[in-house]
């Protein structure tokens, strides 16, 4: 039982630090995921026209700032999306990321 409530605290406190964003960046990744649900979830050259650009861990000179899927608005599970396709890593990174305010811990975001 109080692994069941300190599960749902955590769950709820992770939403509420991604809600942690600029109204407009909000309103952009709420976009996608419309998008994502009218259409599928999005790949590079699926014929929908939207570049996904995803850069593997591995790849990704970001992720030390936290720019990174493990911090972004859409990231679904460790390993999947709710807007892209591919299996996603959490060190990896697409040109679509959502990255709540308080998550990036180094760099200039604009
Ligand atoms: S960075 Fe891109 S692939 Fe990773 S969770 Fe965000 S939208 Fe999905």
């Amino acid at each position: 039982m109080a692994i069941h409530w300190l599960a749902e605290f955590l769950e709820d406190l992770e939403q509420k630090e991604m809600a942690n964003m600029p109204l407009p960046e909000l309103e952009f990744a709420n976009a996608l995921l419309g998008i994502a649900a009218k259409y599928g979830k999005l790949a590079n050259n699926d014929g929908k026209g939207i570049w996904v650009g995803y850069t593997p861990a591995i790849e990704n000179d970001n992720a030390e700032m936290g720019v990174m899927c493990k911090n972004c608005y859409m990231r679904e599970s460790d390993t999947t999306c709710k807007i892209v396709a591919q299996e996603i890593e959490l060190g990896g990174l697409c040109r679509l990321a959502a990255i709540p305010d308080g998550l990036v811990t180094q760099g200039d975001r604009e």
